[in-house]
């Protein structure tokens, strides 16, 4: 690699505080710094503290200094002594996140070469990606980290990954065949932009591409034929029609199964489960029609897994 790796290791007398395990990576969890400093700073820092809170490696825009061997766990991702993050993952911190600009643009460039480095070294494919062994903090627990990437666009950030790889492996984006899941293709942009946001709403990362005067709305773009069956058949599921052009395969969205029901007020919350306490996935419209599968714990459950309060659809 042309920038080299320096070096500032966490001495062994605090291994047991920063790194008690022994690990061999699976894959890689991506974070900001939420800070100014430079690379070097927050490796002295890391180590220099007393905090069970530990990464393996800290990229700035033009060094990448690594505090823990990746052959040691690291304290990172927030999702427990046994989690999969914090056991398996070699954890990098991108510098100077929070006031962002030229600096951190080029951090996280060089963090995408690092890390498609890191990839070919241990041997793996961009399949880690697709099923987020290679993935972020927010993947690992739910933090929103690494928070200016997610900002600007965790899917243009691994695309930066991927085209690393590219180049590294000899492989390029446009001989290695990538499975599209295309859930929409529209003339009038607007449609495309309210469908994306729909998918968006409830859980699914979308992005629009404009190709032949027509504005697609896909769903993931996969290196694993699997992956991409898995998201259409998420997709189907939810009721949304798709078709992914690499395999030729074409799927109807399921129809809606269940009661029909009626939205009977403004803007109810619709939950991610059936407790007031759960996480609202998204607002539903008066008028709208939902289809009701059974009564939990006094929620109606849609058919799409999710719930709202009884009370707020009648039934038609
Ligand atoms: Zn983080």
């Amino acid at each position: 690699m042309s920038v080299p790796i320096t070096k500032i290791l966490c001495p062994e007398n605090k291994f047991n505080i920063k790194c008690p395990y022994s690990m061999k990576p699976q894959g890689i969890t991506i974070h900001n710094t939420a800070n100014d400093a430079s690379a070097k700073a927050e490796i002295s820092y890391m180590i220099g503290n007393n905090n069970e809170v530990s990464f393996h490696d800290a990229v700035d825009d033009y060094r990448i200094v690594r505090g823990i061997e990746h052959n040691r766990n690291a304290w990172h991702a927030g999702d427990s002594a046994t989690g999969f993050g914090n056991r398996n993952t070699i954890g990098i911190e991108i510098c100077y996140s929070l006031s962002g600009g030229d600096r951190f643009i080029k951090a996280e460039k060089l963090a995408a070469k690092y890390i498609a480095y890191l990839m070919k070294q241990y041997g793996w494919g961009l399949d880690r990606i697709d099923d987020k062994r290679i993935g972020t903090h927010q993947d690992r627990s739910g933090k929103y980290c690494p928070h200016r990437t997610l900002d600007m666009g965790i899917n243009r950030f691994y695309e930066m990954i991927k085209q690393e790889y590219y180049k590294l492996t000899g492989t390029n984006s446009n001989t290695a065949e990538i499975y599209r899941v295309q859930t929409g293709a529209f003339f009038n942009k607007e449609n495309a932009d309210k469908l994306a946001l729909e998918l968006n709403t409830k859980g699914i990362d979308t992005y629009r591409v404009k190709i032949d005067d027509l504005y697609k709305v896909q769903c993931g773009a996969y290196l694993n034929k699997q992956n991409a069956i898995n998201m259409s058949n998420k997709l189907k599921l939810m009721g949304y029609s798709n078709f992914i052009p690499g395999l030729n395969l074409s799927v109807e969205g399921e129809k809606q199964k269940g009661t029909k029901y009626k939205i009977n007020c403004d803007y109810p919350n619709i939950r991610s489960q059936a407790s007031l306490s759960s996480s609202v996935t998204r607002l539903a419209t008066k008028g709208e029609i939902i289809y009701v599968t059974c009564i939990v714990n006094g929620f109606l459950k849609l058919s799409d897994g999710t719930y709202l309060k009884v009370g707020f659809a009648d039934k038609i």
